[in-house]
Parts: structure tokens; C-alpha cells; sequence
């Protein structure tokens, strides 16, 4: 079986660089320690191996689709749903009282890559599973949690996310899903939800539509949103009864072919019923719980897609010989046998960069992963400080991985020249796998606006500052060491770029030029996003500078170190370039907008 991803890379990541063994020391966790950490992690590879890699090109080349208003998806999606029940990935960073093993989301997490990185078209349909049924269960009332989450974490029921409708995308204060209040205390909802992931296929039973839509009498925008649990059938003593919620069809793609995108109708032949979820109106704070979540869940999905493109153009790098080593007089030597790709120096920069790109994105999401898990069990200065950075990393833990995971398998595809664009190489579907990733859970246009619009200024800019205390204290311990200096150094100097960038735009919010101030969120989103992960590089160099014990360690460490290199070569001189275009007083795309500028 060929290589996807790295487990002592992952382990590395987890248990060195961001010393996950903390959150084990946590009430809510101990019964989880390194050595059962491992155990999860192994038997998660097994599951991947076994499972989920086999079937990666299967599910694109024999996609999901719609007949009779039915959709058809791959027959081992119902085996997956039914030992993702018996193995407890269901549930597993829930509460116990709700049936889960108060998993931390550190390990979750790391166990989402192993499972992403096998086959990123099945995990998507667990995760929506397990965050609509952890919803449930922290907002919903008891009758709800009973009657939803035992079958859903069983893998008996799946779970979605339906929020977008054909005229309310990124402007979810434009829904229209309407629902009326019926006697027996129930709503009737009738509306169109479009794009719904995992909304109907047949791995399961039953679909449970975490639904938004607005009471009747309801206010316009974002404050008149309710949430609400609509089945597709109702349990009604056991039997499944037709709750009127149709599919009308499936969306064909572009990539993650085997991972359903339906299109649901509610209540127009008949009532469709659904129950409210805590307090009217306020579905939207909810359901940011879900999407923040599912936030982490795609850069992750992101990374992972990525890392196994990579391995598959390492280990192609590593076979395919053409041309020959360049020598010093500048001449070829003809009558020498070719050399490996892998040996000349284009090849191995594309190689470093998808390394850097893949593994960076891996070791920041896994430190969003910790801040969850502080953010819940800490003390309450620091649960608050670690909501607080974890809010302001969001969006660039799902656009980083998103948007540089493209680049890095186009980087990877290039690797494989002519083959990489034939179809019987894998890497033309991952670079369509990824495509969709900067798009749903919130475009790269929408998180930078809520980057900068929201996160860097919310309790006066204190996100901000924990997380260049953070750098900070990398920096520093980095200055310790000789080989880091320079390194460290340089990260400093970058790190004052994001302040030169903010003040600059600041004078447009003071003026109340929300326009300006925001016109260039996707250029600040791409300099603060490089810099956080040339911290991550600076972090996992300060690891490879520890005592080996054997060869492989020694090898190992010094991958990584090389990588934290490249990176500081070739990635971090990129702010230049965006600062110089924030800074830039030219406001075309704001003043344009009334010119025939695309003729
Ligand atoms: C495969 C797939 C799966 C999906 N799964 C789900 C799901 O499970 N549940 C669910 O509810 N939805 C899902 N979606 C919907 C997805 O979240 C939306 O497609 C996405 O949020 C964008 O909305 P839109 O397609 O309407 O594009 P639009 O909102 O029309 O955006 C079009 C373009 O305009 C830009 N834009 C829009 N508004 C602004 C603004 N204010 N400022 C700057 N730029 C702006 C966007 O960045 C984008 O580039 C899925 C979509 C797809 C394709």
C-alpha cells in the first residue's frame, strides 16, 4: 500500500512540539495517557488502512448519484457508519452522560488526519454526524438528546448541517427557510436547503437535518434565525415514518465525488416537522458551534488531502529517472546513467514546499486542537485566553491548509510531468478533491473578512496580542539556540509587518471607512497566515535541537529541520509582497465599482 501520510510525523507533532500530554492531566480526560493516545492512533491507521484508502479512487470513479429520487453512494459507507458505531469514533470527544469517551479533541483531531489523509470523500459524512449530534447535546432538551443521539451514534442515523439555500450562501441573513408553530408545541418547516452534505445516501437509515429557518413574525438578518432538528423520518414507536423531507437531487462535482450534495425540499407535498433547538432566534449562536468545528474538520481535511499528495509525488520522485545531474564545469555527462528526478534541485524544492505547506497546516491544526481542549478544562483565565486565540486562528486553521494545499498538489502534480495529468495517477484527484475546501464552511473571502472585520479587533485587539505573546515566547527560546538565531530574528522582523499592516489599515476604520479598511482582507489573511505558520516551523525546529537516541531520530529531525529552512527561504519573503500591497494607497477594486472595469 502506498504511503499517505506519517504517523511519526503526527506523534511528533502531538506529543514533542505541542505536548498534548497536558490535556491528559485534565479531570475530564484521565483516563487517556500518551501510551493510550498511541493505541488510538494505531488502531485509527489500521481502520484507514483497511477501510478508507482502498476505496480513494473507486469513489471518484464511480461517483455518488441520483435515480428515482434516490441517492446512490458507495456500498462501504454502510459499513463505515456501522464500525464507526461499534468502535466508538462516534461520539468520542462527547461527554459520557451523552454517550461519548471524552476524547480529547487533541487526539479526535489526529485521528481525523489519519482517516482524511486515507480517503477524504467518507470522513466528512462521520464528522457532520458528529457534530449535528453534539449539538443536540448541548443545547438541545432531554427528549431531543434521547430520541436523536443514541441512533445517531450508533451509525444508525446521519447527521448534516443545512443552512444554504439558493439565494443565501455566504449571507445567511437571507434565508428564507420559514417554520410555523404547530400545537403539539412542533414546527412545520417549508423551504429549500441546496448543497447539504451526507443529506441522503445509503449508509444509513435516517438523516437528521440540523436545520435553520425562520419563525413566523421572526426579525429580518441574523437575529430572527432559529434552529431546528428536522428528520427525514419521524421514529414514531419504532417505526420510520416519511417526515415530507425530499431530495430532489444531487450535485455532481468537481471533486470529493463520493461524498453526497444533495438538494432537500421541505414540506411541499406534506408537513415536514422539525423541533427547536434552546430558545427561538437564536439558532445562529448554535450553530456556531457546529461551524466552527466543521472550520477546524476542513482545514484538517485540507492538510490531509495535501500530505497524501505529497507522499504519493515523493515516493514517484524517488522511481522515475530522467536527464542528468548538472555538474560544476555547467556540462552533462551523457554517458552516466540518468538520475532520479529526486536529485535535481527544482524537484526537491517543489518537494520541500509541499512538506512545508502539508506539515505546517498539520502541527497548527493540532494546536488549534489543544487550545479546544484548554479552552474547556482549564482554568478560567486560561480557558478564556485559549477561546480567545482559537477564535482568532480559526479561519486561518481552514484557509491556510485550503488555499496553499491547492498549491502544494499542483506541486506535487507537476512532480509527476505528463503522468501527474493523466488519470491513472491519483494526484489530478486530489488537486480536484481540494478545490472545494477554500469554498464551503465559509469562503477565503468570508473567513478574512471575519479575520479582520471581527476576530483581530474583538476585546480590543487581545486575541492579537496573546497570540504575538505566543510567537514571542518562541522567539525568544529560539535566540537561545545558535543554529535558530537567524531564524528567530526573522521571524521578529515579519512579525512587526502584521502591526505596520494593521496601523496602516486602522486609519480607514477610525475614519469609518469599513470599505477600504476591508476591501484587502484576503492579502492581510495570506501575511498573517504565512507568518503564524513560519512560528509553527520555528516551533518544530526548536524540537529537532533535542538529544537523538538512534539513526532514524537523527534523520528525522534533520527532514524537519531542512523543511523549517525551506520555509524561511522560500515562503516567508512572500509578506513582503503583501504588505506592499496593503499598504498601497490605490483603491481600484473599491472605486471600480461603478466603472465598466470587465469589458
Ligand atoms: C460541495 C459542497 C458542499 C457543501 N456542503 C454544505 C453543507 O453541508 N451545508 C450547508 O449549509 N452548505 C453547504 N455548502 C454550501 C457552501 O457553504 C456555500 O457554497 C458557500 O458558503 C458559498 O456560498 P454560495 O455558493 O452561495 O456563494 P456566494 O455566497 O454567492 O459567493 C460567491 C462569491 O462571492 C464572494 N462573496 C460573497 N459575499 C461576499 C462578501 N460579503 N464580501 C466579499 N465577497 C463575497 C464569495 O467569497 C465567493 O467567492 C456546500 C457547498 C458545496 C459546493
Amino acid at each position: 500500500m502506498a504511503k499517505y501520510m506519517c504517523l511519526d510525523t503526527l506523534k511528533f507533532f502531538l506529543f514533542e512540539v505541542h505536548e498534548i500530554q497536558s490535556v491528559f492531566l485534565y479531570k475530564k480526560h484521565l483516563e487517556y495517557s500518551k501510551d493510550t493516545a498511541l493505541l488510538v492512533l494505531d488502531s485509527t491507521k489500521e481502520w484507514a488502512d483497511q477501510d478508507f484508502y482502498p476505496y480513494i479512487k473507486e469513489m471518484d470513479e464511480k461517483p455518488v448519484y441520483f435515480k428515482d429520487g434516490k441517492v446512490y453512494s458507495h456500498p462501504v459507507l454502510k459499513k463505515i457508519f456501522s464500525e464507526a458505531g461499534q468502535n466508538g469514533f462516534l461520539g468520542n470527544y462527547f461527554e459520557e452522560e451523552d454517550g461519548g469517551s471524552q476524547m480529547p479533541f487533541s487526539l479526535a483531531n489526529a485521528s481525523n488526519h489519519i482517516l482524511e489523509s486515507a480517503n477524504n470523500h467518507i470522513p466528512g459524512y462521520l464528522g457532520l454526524t458528529n457534530g449535528a449530534a453534539h449539538l443536540i447535546a448541548t443545547f438541545g432538551s432531554q427528549t431531543l438528546k434521547d430520541k436523536f443521539i443514541p441512533k445517531m451514534l450508533k451509525g444508525i442515523w446521519g447527521g448534516t448541517m443545512a443552512l444554504t439555500e439558493p439565494q443565501a450562501g455566504s449571507s445567511l441573513s437571507d434565508l428564507t427557510t420559514g417554520a410555523e408553530l404547530l400545537e403539539d408545541g412542533s414546527y412545520h418547516l417549508k423551504g429549500q436547503k441546496i448543497f447539504i452534505s451526507g443529506g441522503d445516501h445509503q449508509g444509513v437509515e435516517n438523516f437528521v437535518h440540523l436545520t435553520l429557518a425562520r419563525i413566523a413574525g421572526a426579525p429580518p438578518g441574523t437575529k430572527g434565525i432559529s434552529l431546528f432538528v428536522v428528520p427525514k423520518f419521524l421514529d414514531e414507536n419504532g417505526s420510520l415514518v416519511y417526515n415530507n423531507v425530499e431530495t430532489v437531487g444531487d450535485f455532481q462535482k468537481l471533486g470529493q465525488r463520493g461524498y453526497s450534495t444533495v438538494h432537500l425540499v421541505f414540506g411541499e407535498h406534506g408537513p415536514s416537522k422539525g423541533f427547536l433547538i434552546g430558545e427561538p432566534h437564536k439558532g445562529l449562536s448554535y450553530m456556531f458551534q457546529m461551524m466552527n468545528g466543521a472550520r477546524i474538520d476542513v482545514g484538517m481535511t485540507a492538510a490531509s488531502t495535501a500530505t497524501a499528495a505529497y507522499y504519493h509525488s515523493l515516493q514517484y520522485a524517488k522511481e522515475r529517472t530522467q536527464g542528468r545531474k548538472i555538474l560544476n564545469s555547467g556540462k552533462k555527462n551523457i554517458s552516466e546513467q540518468p538520475t532520479l528526478i529526486i536529485n535535481h534541485p527544482d524537484v526537491r524544492r517543489m518537494l520541500y514546499k509541499q512538506k512545508a505547506i502539508v506539515e505546517g497546516s498539520l502541527s497548527l491544526l493540532i494546536l488549534c486542537s489543544k487550545l479546544q481542549d484548554i479552552a474547556i478544562c482549564d482554568t478560567a483565565e486560561k480557558q478564556k485566553n485559549a477561546l480567545l486565540l482559537l477564535e482568532l486562528l480559526t479561519p486561518i486553521a481552514k484557509t491556510y491548509p485550503a488555499e496553499m494545499g491547492k498549491t502544494a498538489i499542483s506541486n506535487g502534480l507537476q512532480i509527476l510531468g505528463g503522468y501527474g495529468y493523466c488519470m491513472d495517477f491519483i494526484l489530478q484527484q486530489y488537486s480536484r478533491d481540494i478545490r472545494i475546501m477554500s469554498i464551503y464552511e465559509g469562503t477565503t473571502g468570508i473567513q478574512s473578512l471575519d479575520l479582520l472585520g471581527r476576530k483581530v479587533v474583538m476585546e480590543n485587539g487581545k486575541a492579537l496580542h496573546l497570540l504575538s505573546d505566543m510567537i514571542l515566547s518562541t522567539i525568544q527560546e529560539a535566540l537561545g539556540v545558535e543554529k535558530l538565531k537567524p531564524y528567530a530574528i526573522k521571524l521578529s522582523e515579519k512579525l512587526k509587518e502584521i502591526q505596520e499592516a494593521l496601523s496602516y489599515l486602522t486609519t480607514y476604520a477610525v475614519q469609518g471607512d469599513y470599505q477600504n479598511y476591508l476591501a484587502d482582507a484576503t492579502i492581510f489573511m495570506e501575511l498573517i497566515s504565512n507568518v503564524v505558520i513560519a512560528h509553527q516551523w520555528l516551533a518544530i525546529g526548536l524540537k529537532t535541537q533535542q538529544q537523538t537516541t538512534n539513526d532514524f531520530q537523527k534523520e528525522f529531525y534533520i527532514s524537519k529541520y531542512q523543511t523549517m529552512r525551506y520555509y524561511f527561504k522560500y515562503e516567508l519573503p512572500k509578506t513582503k509582497a503583501a504588505l506592499e500591497t496593503l499598504l498601497n494607497k490605490d483603491k481600484l477594486t473599491v472605486e471600480s465599482e461603478d466603472e465598466p472595469f470587465l469589458l
